[in-house]
């Protein structure tokens, strides 16, 4: 494409080919291990406008940057959130961009997911924890089942593939596993678990949520069959393939099996900060570089200064009483 600017390489030798984009720290949701009940947010006139976030993700791509995911906060929650995902998908289709995709709970699908394929959109990550509907507003303190399955139905009708995200949760969902990985095969969408991570001051213990996907994996090991494939799709999840279901079932265990070594991503938050690593707290500041001038030489040279500091891996540990590893919340740096 124009402008083919040479690829980011870290000190590491990755190169960075992932970016993830939180395009709001807002959300209609307030799950118990993302938020606090009673949060502050960013004050608006802090954020980058979706003009700008469309210039930083366009200086991004001719760096390198092949896969876009957008997050947040809710991300379909941003207002005119559709034009910058309608903006980005031109960039699909031989304009640099392999992959563009977002990370939803769901609660807007049935609103925008026909705009999504519009958009060039094949693929979103739905997070979801429970099937139950009064777990479901536990969990989420603000969410209601109901509305994510219309979504998940809408997103389904117009052809999104669909991988469900679960955080397992020690006595929350830990005895529901099964039932949902059953659930989302039969409905032909993926499956992935996560591990809790230590991100952000919560209401609650992470002692308490935290469940290690190792003892999950042994569990469900007991009544299936569970074999490694090498799927991949540009994330840190691994992935077997589940012969009883037939569906793939993916694991994100950055607590018990870092995976650093092969992180390919920087994150974006919707203030114009990178983080280089979602569990440290190093990070460089691209809207001063991006507002001082109309030409994109200054953020260019940011980002590689930036990309020469990413570090190693995170050091993320949960003990009792222990405080978060990183004080932002996933919902700042987005997940
Ligand atoms: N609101 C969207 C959603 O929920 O999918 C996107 C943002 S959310 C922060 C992205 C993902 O991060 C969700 O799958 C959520 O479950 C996960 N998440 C949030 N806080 C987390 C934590 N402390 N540990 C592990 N995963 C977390
Ligand atoms: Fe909102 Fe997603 Fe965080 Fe839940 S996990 S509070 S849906 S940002």
């Amino acid at each position: 494409m124009e402008n083919k600017q040479p690829n980011m390489i870290d000190p590491f030798g990755r190169m960075v080919e992932y970016l993830r984009v939180s395009v709001t720290d807002r959300c209609d949701f307030r799950c118990v291990y993302c938020m606090a009940e009673d949060m502050t947010f960013l004050p608006k006139k802090e954020l980058l406008t979706l003009e700008e976030l469309e210039r930083l993700c366009t200086v991004f791509v001719e760096k390198g940057v092949r896969k876009l995911r957008l997050t947040g906060g809710e991300p379909l929650v941003r207002r005119g959130i559709m034009e910058l995902i309608r903006n980005l998908g031109k960039m699909l289709d031989g304009g640099g961009l392999d992959e563009l995709t977002l990370t939803t709970n769901g609660s807007q699908l049935a609103k925008y997911s026909k705009e999504l394929v519009d958009a060039g959109v094949k693929r979103v990550n739905v997070s979801l924890d429970t099937l139950n509907e009064a777990k479901f507003a536990e969990i989420t303190r603000w969410g209601r089942l109901p509305q994510v399955m219309t979504g998940l139905e809408a997103a389904k009708k117009a052809g999104l593939q669909i991988k469900i995200n679960a955080v397992a949760l020690k006595d929350v969902n830990e005895h529901e596993i099964e039932h949902m990985m059953q659930w989302a095969h039969g409905e032909g969408f993926d499956f992935t678990l996560i591990e809790t991570m230590p991100l952000g001051e919560i209401d609650e213990d992470r002692t308490d949520q935290y469940l290690p996907l190792s003892r999950v994996r042994e569990r469900l090991e007991e009544h299936y069959s569970l074999s490694d494939i090498p799927y991949k799709t540009g994330g840190p999840a691994r992935y077997v393939k589940v012969k009883e279901t037939g569906g793939r079932l993916g694991f994100i265990t950055p607590m018990t099996h870092n995976f650093c070594e092969s992180c390919n991503r920087v994150r974006l938050t919707c203030t114009g900060t990178l983080y280089m690593c979602l569990g440290q707290d190093d990070a460089a500041d691209l809207r001063t570089p991006l507002r001082q001038s109309n030409g994109n030489v200054l953020v260019s040279q940011a980002i590689d200064e930036a990309i020469s500091r990413k570090p190693k891996g995170h050091d993320f540990v949960i003990g009792r009483n222990s405080a978060p590893s990183v004080t932002r919340h996933m919902s700042t740096t987005g997940g």
